[in-house]
């Protein structure tokens, strides 16, 4: 099932993800739908806070792009990222070696807003999977991006807070606008909804 993106000015973006200890029938549901709404949205990583859950959970897939490299080890060998994809993190860490390199970014929370952000090239991650497995993998260039994103959103934090303050200045009408039209959007809501 395809899930509503919450967009900026919700307030659960903003929420640390709770961590996951048991993958119940329940967490394997939300994972497939997460991964559904990701592909439906074409983009390349959902947080679970973004379809209003505050949970540890993200799904990440950067088959879609193909300007933008990524490199992947698994146990000290190069690996092929599209047979890795779409990776399933929960409660995942993530561990920066190397240093930051700017790059342009996105979020299916900020429709139409793009911007550079500086983040390290590649980073060690270490999870559990969808069967409640531990990994731990290195990676780079646009997957290193991604997971960096997602692992940010798990813990409240947004691309906007990590853009220099000139761009996040440039860009501050969009971001008010949005986050105002999302409030409002949540009022109406609360007023619509069936007393009890
Ligand atoms: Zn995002």
């Amino acid at each position: 099932m395809i899930l509503p993106v919450l967009k900026y000015g919700h307030p659960i973006l903003r929420q640390k993800g709770a961590r996951i200890d048991e993958i119940t029938a329940e967490m394997r549901h939300l994972i497939s739908d997460m991964k559904e709404t990701m592909h439906a949205a074409k983009g390349i990583g959902l947080a679970a806070q973004q379809v209003g859950k505050a949970l540890q959970l993200a799904v990440v897939d950067v088959r879609a792009v193909t300007d933008r490299p990524s490199t992947l080890h698994l146990s000290g060998q190069p690996a092929e990222v599209a047979d890795f994809m779409p990776v399933i993190l929960i409660n995942p860490q993530v561990t920066p070696v190397a240093e930051p390199v700017a790059g342009p970014e996105g979020c299916l929370s900020f429709p139409e807003i793009y911007a550079e952000i500086s983040r390290p090239e590649s980073v060690e991650v270490t999870a559990t999977n969808e069967k409640g497995k531990k990994f731990t993998f290195r990676c780079g260039g646009l997957l290193a991006r991604a997971i960096q994103h997602e692992v940010d959103h798990l813990n409240g934090i947004l691309f906007i807070d990590r853009m220099s303050t000139e761009i996040r200045q440039e860009l501050k009408p969009e971001l008010d606008e949005l986050q105002t039209s999302t409030k409002e959007a949540l009022k109406k809501k609360i007023k619509t909804c069936n007393p009890l």
